[in-house]
């Protein structure tokens, strides 16, 4: 069971978060090689990568270099032409990257996170030994193509069809929007509904070269400007029946694992985002003077300093340890990965607007670095899942899993009468952990020995895990099945959640660098400590939000408003 579906039925699975795991010796080697390599590569071009957030363009010869540098084969297995970066190594290169530029990053990221992941995780032996080299080479660069004009959010309803021959070759037919690398890539991994029992959705490996697929103009966007982002269409396109990824009707499945598996790419790239804002902030905070100091000596910008450094900090320990479950072939992670790219999205926001902040009128001039964060980093809550519908992903498959235990229950206590054994015995599992809920006390305590100035921390985290299962507890028996409809609760609980996760993965980290010969590691445990703190004041807003709140008053507002289509009132 996830960490997650753990947390949400009052329990704290410490195996999984004691202790904070480390990168693979292999990783270490060629990370150090891989993130000089791209320091060298990327620094000099800093004007280049303004000039061509302006003129929304990437030229062919800095893909070229890409290419040359090895960046389209990290996760590729060494056997097939790549590095075989984990996913840690992987979500570390990301990070490396985005210090420089979010187009270049997601030329790269797009390619491996989301382009050619499903030929990793679902191709046969004959589909990995024909794409991957030349994907690993970066001769074909692959993009995802799941989104379409009416299939946003919901995916499942995209209408691009693919009919079977009698040969068992297919027929593709459909268009896809905002596909990243649309432009430029050679291999597409294209989503399309088919008929079969066994599913409405087949994924399909189409090469850009084949008759009738073809791709529209570099789309004119708000950030990462100079990332090819285009429509791809298909217009009678001929698919061999060995292109078919995974089996026929399995698409949706693809799909999902794909998003799941990729999303420590773009947490790495959100952290590497705020190492980069921090060090601007830094820097500018001695550097600009006022009142006759600089303006690093305020109580309000430290505090902008130093809440940057605790998010980032906080992103980090999420984002790896998640990549540390992929890594070692746990399968249920997908929830974790979603407060992942939640958590470390809205961090990376937060400090675009305090980076920009401290930098105040200067930081708003385009010669400065930060109006291009801000627009590129915007991103990070849109694509590959809106952070709406991923926060009620997290609550509900979170709550799913323990609404099949109160099922259970339901069953057991039904069968207390018809089997009094069978029932006893989950009754009285079910009664144990209630009480642990009601009380704070006994199996939900750590039992990992923290310093003194961390077991603070975790007592915090215990409480409110507890919180947490008391409060699903009680929207479960209230709402049953209509929770699904219940947005705004859904929304508490995964936020509740979230923190928990974040939080103990900080406790985690924090623990593993306290003894760190230098005063990192103190520092890292005073982080800890104020993360706990702040995470606390949020789960009590949100757990008493969950029976004292303004939604249905607010409901009301917004269909006030909805009625009317603009805002009445007016001082006139
Ligand atoms: C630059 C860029 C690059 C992209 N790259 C790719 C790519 O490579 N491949 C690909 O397939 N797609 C790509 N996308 C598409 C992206 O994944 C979608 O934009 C995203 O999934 C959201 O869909 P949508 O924009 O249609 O929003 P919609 O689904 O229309 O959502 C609109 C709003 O409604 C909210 N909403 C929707 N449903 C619900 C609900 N049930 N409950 C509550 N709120 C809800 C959303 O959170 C959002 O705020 C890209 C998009 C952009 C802008």
């Amino acid at each position: 069971m996830s960490v997650a579906k753990n947390l949400i039925a009052g329990r704290i699975p410490e195996d999984r978060l004691f202790p904070y795991p480390a990168l693979r010796d292999k990783d270490r080697e060629v990370l150090g090689q891989v993130v000089d390599a791209i320091d060298q590569f990327l620094a000099p071009r800093h004007e280049d990568f303004k000039r061509w957030d302006r003129d929304a363009a990437q030229p062919e010869e800095f893909i070229q270099s890409l290419r040359d540098l090895g960046l389209f084969g990290l996760i590729i297995p060494e056997e097939h032409g790549g590095i075989g970066l984990s996913n840690a190594g992987y979500a570390r290169v990301l990070c490396q990257s985005s210090t420089h530029d979010s187009s270049a990053t997601l030329t790269i990221g797009a390619h491996s996170s989301i382009g050619m992941k499903g030929i990793l995780l679902f191709g046969t032996a004959e589909q990995q030994a024909r794409y991957l080299p030349r994907l690993a080479s970066g001769e074909l660069i692959a993009a995802f193509c799941l989104t379409e004009s009416g299939a946003g959010s919901d995916a499942a309803s995209i209408r691009s069809q693919a009919v079977k021959n009698a040969d068992g070759s297919w027929i593709l037919n459909g268009e896809k929007i905002w596909i990243t690398n649309g432009g430029i890539a050679g291999l597409y991994t294209v989503f399309a509904r088919t008929a079969s029992d066994a599913g409405k959705m087949t994924a399909f490996l189409v090469e850009a070269a084949w008759p009738g697929v073809s791709h529209g103009r570099h789309e004119d966007k708000m950030g990462i400007r100079a990332s090819s982002t285009t429509t791809v269409s298909f217009a009678d396109v001929r698919v061999p029946a060995e292109n078919v990824l995974d089996t026929e009707g399995k698409g949706f499945k693809v799909a999902m694992a794909v998003l799941n598996n990729g999303r420590t790419g773009l947490g790495g790239g959100a952290v590497g985002g705020m190492k980069a804002l921090i060090a601007l902030a830094t820097q500018q905070a001695q550097a600009r003077r006022q009142f006759d100091a600089p303006i690093a000596r305020f109580g309000l910008v430290r505090e902008k300093i130093a809440q940057m450094t605790l998010d980032c900090f906080a992103a980090e320990s999420v984002v790896w340890m998640v990549a540390h479950y992929i890594d070692s072939g746990q399968q249920d992670y997908s929830v974790e990965a979603a407060m992942s790219k939640v958590f470390a999205s809205e961090a990376l926001q937060r400090a675009a607007y305090q980076a920009l902040q401290i930098a105040a009128g200067s930081g708003f001039m385009r010669d400065a670095p930060y109006e291009q964060i801000t627009r590129d980093c915007r991103i990070l809550t849109i694509f590959e899942g809106t952070n709406e519908v991923l926060r009620l992903y997290i609550a509900l498959s979170s709550l799913k899993d323990l609404g099949k235990s109160l099922a259970e229950l339901k069953t057991a206590v039904d069968d207390i009468f018809n089997n009094p054994i069978k029932g006893f015995g989950v009754l009285t599992d079910y009664a144990e952990k209630r009480l642990t809920r009601a009380t704070g006390v006994g199996r939900d305590k750590l039992a990992t020995p923290l310093p003194p100035p961390l077991r603070e921390a975790a007592a915090i985290f215990e409480r409110y895990t507890v919180e947490l299962a008391k409060a699903a507890d009680f929207l479960l028996r209230k709402y049953g099945r209509s929770i699904a409809d219940r947005q705004h609760e859904l929304q508490r609980v995964a936020d509740i959640a979230t923190d928990l996760f974040v939080g103990l993965c900080v406790l985690s980290r924090a623990a593993s660098l306290g003894n760190a010969p230098d005063t990192s590691g103190a520092h890292a445990v005073q982080m800890a400590r104020v993360f706990a703190q702040q995470a606390k004041r949020r789960m009590a807003h949100q757990v008493r939000r969950i029976t004292h709140n303004e939604d249905e008053d607010m409901d009301r507002v917004a269909g006030f408003i909805l009625d009317k289509g603009s805002y009445p009132w007016d001082v006139m």
